[in-house]
């Protein structure tokens, strides 16, 4: 979010920040930041915070390199590295479709074998991005309850990150 933020400073005009202490233009920055936060970031609508740490506290170096690459969209992966160029086309190497997070997650046809433990431990959830980076989802039950419960006592599921991360470095394709 913060990379976005800079990123966007250097292409268009910042909003006029009138306030000329710290503390009001900090909490100006927040407010942004959750807006945003809300309507862009698909991946994990909690904030940062001790369920991040969580996530990354039991990883070794090796995983949670991993795991960053999927949750932050700065990956191996060519839709990012189309982004800045590295490569040319954002397409998978197996077809016309691009090689997202999602897409080397639930669809690509080449790491079939690889992603079979990952099914099992899936159950109804299979193909929420959210779930899977151990992220929480805004979505809803048809009966319009939050799918992942209560905003505060809910904890990602760390048995099925860990299979994702398992999964991601059985490919070998985010090293
Ligand atoms: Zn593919």
């Amino acid at each position: 979010m913060a990379h976005d933020l800079a990123q966007d400073a250097t292409t268009k005009p910042l909003p006029r920040i009138r306030i000329t202490t710290l503390a009001p233009a900090l909490k100006q920055v927040k407010n942004e930041i959750e807006l945003r936060q809300k309507g862009k970031y698909e991946i994990d609508s909690a904030l940062p915070g001790k369920h991040t740490r969580l996530l990354y506290d039991k990883c070794t170096y090796r995983e949670a390199k991993v795991l960053c690459q999927l949750r932050t969209k700065h990956s191996r992966l060519n839709n990012d590295l189309a982004r800045t160029k590295a490569v040319e086309s954002t397409d998978c190497e197996c077809g016309p479709k691009r090689e997202t997070a999602r897409h080397f997650l639930f669809e690509c046809t080449r790491w079939t074998e690889q992603r079979k433990p990952l099914v099992e431990v899936a159950e109804d959830r299979w193909g929420d991005l959210s779930f899977f980076l151990g992220g929480r989802t805004e979505r809803k039950t048809a009966k319009g309850e939050y799918l992942d419960g209560p905003s505060k006592p809910w904890k990602p599921d760390m048995e099925v990150v860990n299979q994702t991360i398992q999964f991601a470095l059985a490919t070998g394709r985010l090293e």
